[in-house]
């Protein structure tokens, strides 16, 4: 039987790609009562009824699965950070890197707005923000969406996965993925009234194909508590204490104040960005608030 992946679902109906169609399927009326929904990103094997329509006979199983949008088998995050209106925030870009880690998703970093930039020394600060976290080994690009600056290195960066925007609005989200599939257009919320804003919350999400590649037309990570992340987990959401922590003296070392920790070593010889750590620490303390609650 074939197989295909699901782009949109939409009243009932699950429009699966297969190679370059689009098959209009319906679920197995057993997904119903086992209570199996299939969700856009699922690769799925569907039979045919006719040459467009099918149905679903199997969802495969999932890499992972996000609540909002829902979606599943995300590949990676392209998380905007504009270098200027908003300012850069390093503490929130920790913020949706840990989210992200934490979903077994590959974070990429785009720096956006960089024509906003007004002087030589903000400019340095960006580029020097940049070189840390391409050392840690992340993708970062500096893009500009009125310039076409950065675009043509983004473009590869999407082809054969399933990519989701991430970062605070206003920052060119909707103008990037305009810039990458013009024919969309989708409304920017710099053009969009109020009401726009309203309908965009409540859309359902669909994958648009950009290159070989599938990005969710709605951007991820709209919920940015820690919650299903525990304390010892989260240095293994900082790649570069993950990196260091198999030399810490105890096994089950938090880098907090036990003695020749790697990590802190690591924070005060200057391989590991100080502002990480701080932010690493100030999310410990976040995630142990949240306990009682429980
Ligand atoms: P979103 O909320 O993240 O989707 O952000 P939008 O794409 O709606 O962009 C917010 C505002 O920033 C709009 O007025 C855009 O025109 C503007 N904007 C987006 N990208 C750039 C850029 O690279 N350069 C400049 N100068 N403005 C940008
Ligand atoms: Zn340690």
């Amino acid at each position: 039987m074939p197989k295909g992946k699901i782009i949109k679902a939409l009243s009932g109906f699950y429009y699966c790609l297969d190679g370059d169609k689009t098959i209009q399927c319906r679920g197995r009326g057993v997904f119903r009562k086992n209570k199996i929904t299939p969700l856009v990103g699922d690769e799925v094997v569907y039979d045919y009824e006719n040459e467009r329509e099918g149905t679903i006979q199997e969802v495969l199983e999932r890499k992972n699965e996000l609540v909002r949008p829902p979606i599943a088998n995300v590949d990676q995050a392209i998380l905007v950070f504009s270098a200027v209106e908003p300012d850069f925030s390093p503490v929130l870009l920790d913020r949706f890197l840990v989210l992200i880690e934490s979903n077994d998703i590959e974070p990429v970093i785009c720096i956006s707005k960089m024509d906003l930039i007004k002087d030589e020394k903000q400019r340095q600060e960006i580029e020097e923000y940049a070189a840390d976290y391409r050392k840690i080994g992340y993708e970062v690009m500096l893009t500009s969406t009125l310039e076409e600056d950065g675009i043509t290195e983004l473009r590869p960066l999407l082809n054969g996965r399933i990519s989701v925007f991430a970062g605070q609005s206003g920052v060119g989200k909707s103008s990037l993925l305009n810039v990458l599939r013009p024919e969309l257009s989708l409304k920017t919320s710099g053009i969009s009234s109020h009401l726009g804003r309203g309908k965009h919350t409540t859309r359902h999400v669909e994958l648009i194909q950009v290159g070989t590649g599938l990005v969710a037309d709605t951007p991820g990570f709209s919920s940015l508590e820690f919650m299903n992340i525990e304390t010892e987990d989260l240095s293994y959401c900082f790649p570069e204490m993950r990196g260091v922590s198999g030399d810490c003296k105890f096994r089950a070392c938090t880098h907090i104040s036990e003695p020749k920790c790697a990590v802190k070593e690591a924070v005060e010889n200057g391989s590991i960005p100080a502002y990480r750590y701080e932010h690493y620490l100030s999310f410990i303390e976040e995630i142990k608030d949240r306990k009682p609650r429980y």
